[in-house]
């Protein structure tokens, strides 16, 4: 068996690890970069190209060019995530006949699963060059705060990158792992997590080689990609006031303000101001040609991304309450992703945490890291395995019942594997079937959490109402993803379902009844 690699798939930005000798070796490309853009851009006629070469590709043909596609995988079409994703990007995104979400590039659809496939090879290539092996298994890291749904489109692109996918690792645990490995500690710690799309903050203990998450939280639509759209929107104002001319809706405009605005993040993360020049940013059907100048300042920015930095320590005030634990009670706060770079993120998790942040790991590699030591462990089994993760559900799951409401059976922060049981009853007298709707979620009302899925248990015995019982079983897996069971007391009928990625457009047609209440 060939070497088992750990792969960070990244909103904006990818990595690639594996474990030799005892050691981590983060594998870089020909000319020497660890990470790649997480980019894929469609030529003329040839195929795709993924990565440095894609991001070249932005700035002349952002139409064709995909960036972001994990901030659509796993998502439904109408969902308003999907809206914004919608409105801000050059390239197209619509719902094929199924419901499913698709992304239009030069008039061919692909889902978003598909673009993650084609990034996931392009690493599994610079691995393979690397090791002059073919690789065949991995472990595939995803925000803690990913549903179902996510994961399991996030383990479908492994499939088709021609990869056994043997963990999805939540990106967190993984920058823990690779924090506290061999090294003996005795801690609690925070792991912050901001990327280019996502924002998760992970508790854990830490004790030797024993990993436990005691809460997790997050926000899948909080990264750099929203840093850089305020920016950009700013921009965009300055710009139509100063040319007189409206360009709100010029989706091209707004895509280089966007480059413009990631570009000037960056710089302003080590210089106090910064110039911003877009050369030819626009031409009027006139032929008027404009270009876009502007200088900003650290307190300008500031003032444009404090409502965004404030979101992520709600999300954090979120897992410690979970977690039960104070501030003052975390050891230490790990940063992980591109975003930390940023001052203002340092400065403000010292504040909010009282204590300065660990900077130790390198938090654009730390989590590729993580997922291959998780690699190497679960492929060596036999060498005593390394390290022992304890992981939870980030979101809980539940099933419809009357009224809309969403019964729960198995609350967030639970600790997986996972399984519960109840038993549900028929509410209506000769109910022949019961559709069961599962969702993920912490609404008490079914419709503000995500449809995970719904099946149809058929063929039960009329009986009178509430007599006919169905035991409805929830499991969730390594991985976080969950699988369900049902079986009617009097036939027992057995119907397994395993919930697939889907557009939440309903399995089957049925004029199936839902349940009338719970038995415990
Ligand atoms: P990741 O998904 O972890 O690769 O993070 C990517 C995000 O980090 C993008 O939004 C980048 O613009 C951002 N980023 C990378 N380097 C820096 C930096 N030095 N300062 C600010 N943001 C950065």
């Amino acid at each position: 068996m060939g070497v088992a690699i750990g792969i960070d798939l990244g909103t904006s930005n990818s990595c690639v690890c594996a474990i030799r000798d005892g050691e981590p070796i983060v594998f870089a490309d020909q000319e020497g970069r660890r990470t790649q853009p997480s980019i894929v851009a469609f030529g003329y006629g040839k195929s795709a190209v993924v990565g440095w070469k894609a991001r070249r590709q932005l700035l002349y043909a952002p139409e064709s060019t995909v960036i972001s596609a994990k901030r659509l995988i796993g998502r439904r079409s109408g969902s308003v995530e999907v809206e914004r994703m919608k409105a801000q990007s050059a390239y197209g995104i619509t719902e094929g006949q199924a419901g499913e979400l698709q992304v239009r590039v030069q008039g061919k659809l692909f889902t978003p699963a598909e673009i993650s496939a084609h990034v996931l090879v392009h690493m599994k290539k610079i691995a393979e060059a690397a090791l002059g092996e073919p690789v065949t298994q991995a472990v595939v890291t995803v925000p803690a705060y990913f549903n179902d749904n996510q994961r399991q489109a996030t383990r479908d692109a492994a499939t088709m990158a021609g990869l056994e996918c043997l963990r999805i690792l939540n990106e967190p645990t993984a920058a823990a792992l690779a924090y506290g490995f061999k090294q003996g500690k005795r801690q609690h710690v925070a792991v912050y997590d901001l990327g280019g799309g996502t924002f998760d903050i992970s508790i854990l203990r830490i004790d030797d080689d024993f990993f436990e998450v005691i809460a997790t939280a997050g926000d899948t639509f909080l990264g750099g990609d929203d840093f850089d759209y305020a920016a950009a929107d700013q921009f965009m104002e300055l710009f139509c006031q100063s040319s007189g001319v409206d360009v709100r809706d010029n989706r091209t405009v707004r895509m280089k303000l966007r480059e413009a605005a990631e570009r000037a993040k960056v710089a302003l993360s080590t210089g106090e101001a910064v110039e911003v020049i877009v050369p030819a940013l626009h031409r009027t059907g006139d032929g008027r040609e404009f270009d876009f100048k502007t200088t900003v300042d650290r307190f300008t920015y500031a003032q444009w991304v404090l409502p965004l930095v404030q979101r992520t320590f709600d999300v954090c005030d979120d897992a410690l309450k979970a977690a039960n634990m104070s501030t003052r009670q975390i050891d230490h706060v790990l940063l992980v992703g591109g975003m930390t770079r940023y001052p203002l993120i340092r400065e403000s998790v010292a504040g909010h945490f009282h204590k300065a942040p660990n900077t130790t790991v390198n938090p654009d590699e730390v989590v590729a890291i993580g997922a291959a030591i998780q690699a190497w462990n679960l492929t060596n089994l036999e060498e005593g395995g390394g390290s022992v993760l304890l992981d939870v559900t980030p979101q809980s799951l539940g099933v419809r019942t009357v009224g809309g409401f969403c019964e729960t059976l198995i609350a967030r922060n639970t600790a997986v594997p996972t399984e519960s049981t109840k038993v549900f009853h028929t509410a209506f007298d000769l109910q022949t079937e019961v559709r069961i709707s599962v969702y993920q979620g912490e609404s008490r009302m079914a419709d503000d959490n995500e449809l995970l899925g719904e099946f149809v248990l058929e063929g039960l015995a009329p009986k009178p109402r509430g007599q006919v019982r169905v035991r409805v079983s929830f499991e969730i897996d390594n991985d976080g993803i969950v699988h369900v069971r049902a079986v009617d007391s009097v036939l027992g009928l057995e119907r397994a379902i395993r919930i697939e990625s889907r557009s939440g457009v309903p399995v089957e047609a049925s004029q199936a009844r839902p349940f009338d209440d719970i038995d415990f």
